[in-house]
């Protein structure tokens, strides 16, 4: 498609498919963030958009507008998403990013996500070394996106080891972790968080302040199994970043990658 620098124009990429694809941007109010709908009598595709988020960046469009419309050019692109639509299936409009627990939805964020933060361009910038907060900040503001899918996107082009947990109404909605987690042992488990994630839930909950990075073990974060290395006493560092108008709370887990590796046996031995 040409696209060549940041941020991606998902406009562009919607222009590029022609009469195929009509675009509808109108102000939907809380009705819906984007939806897509084929015709079959001119034979094509009607994307509607969503623009009450560009009120609030005048002159550009507003993250969530471009996530919303590399979302349902997901459900345009995605071949199973198209044959269905095509067969007479309808989709409610979507709505949030990574918020659904529907499949076919989150095919969709994926795709948005890939789009808008291409693998070639961004994990160069991700494995400048450990994640931190502050490279996600700049990934969002490169790639035109909000936090939450930079975070989600950096933690999965990670090289090193770490992990993304978005916490809502007091439960955790969404985890993923970059790929060194498994060959170590451990294995995320849903609802399994530390009590320092929960505190800080509770803060964030009460409209207080998030408290600073804070130190947890492993074990309160991953199912350990089969423990060669005695991974459950790696410590990991929390640091805490909000989604407000997602209710939602993230925790950036990270960890020293050789402890990850050695286990703390032999942390002893450095003592
Ligand atoms: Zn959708």
């Amino acid at each position: 498609l040409g696209i060549v620098d940041l941020p991606v124009d998902p406009f562009a990429v919607a222009a590029f498919e022609g009469r195929r694809l009509r675009l509808k941007e109108h102000d939907l109010g809380d009705r819906f963030d984007g939806q897509l709908e084929y015709h079959p009598a001119p034979r094509c595709f009607v994307l509607l958009l969503n623009t009450k988020y560009d009120k609030e960046t005048p002159g550009h469009r507003h993250p969530r507008t471009r996530f919303s419309l590399g979302h349902e050019l997901g459900h345009y692109h995605l071949d199973a998403h198209r044959a269905y639509l095509m067969g007479g299936g309808k989709w409610h409009g979507s709505r949030g990013e990574f918020e659904s627990d529907r499949n076919t939805e989150f095919e969709a964020d994926a795709f948005a996500a890939a789009l808008l933060m291409p693998r070639r361009f961004v994990s160069p910038i991700v494995n400048q070394g450990e994640l931190t907060v502050a490279r996600i900040e700049q990934i969002a503001q490169t790639c035109g996106t909000s936090r939450v899918s930079a975070a989600i996107r950096a933690v999965e082009l990670s090289d090193f080891p770490c992990a993304l947990v978005a916490v809502r109404a007091g439960r955790v909605a969404y985890r993923s972790q970059s790929e060194c987690f498994a060959p170590a042992g451990c294995y995320p488990e849903r609802q399994r968080w530390s009590p320092t994630a929960r505190r800080a839930w509770e803060a964030f909950a009460a409209g207080g302040r998030l408290p600073e990075a804070k130190e947890a073990q492993i074990k309160d974060w991953f199912q350990t199994y089969d423990d060669p290395h005695d991974v459950d006493s790696v410590y990991v560092t929390e640091q805490y970043f909000a989604a407000p108008q997602m209710q939602t709370l993230l925790v950036l887990l990270t960890m020293d990658e050789s402890d990850l590796r050695r286990g703390a046996r032999d942390d002893e031995d450095l003592d």
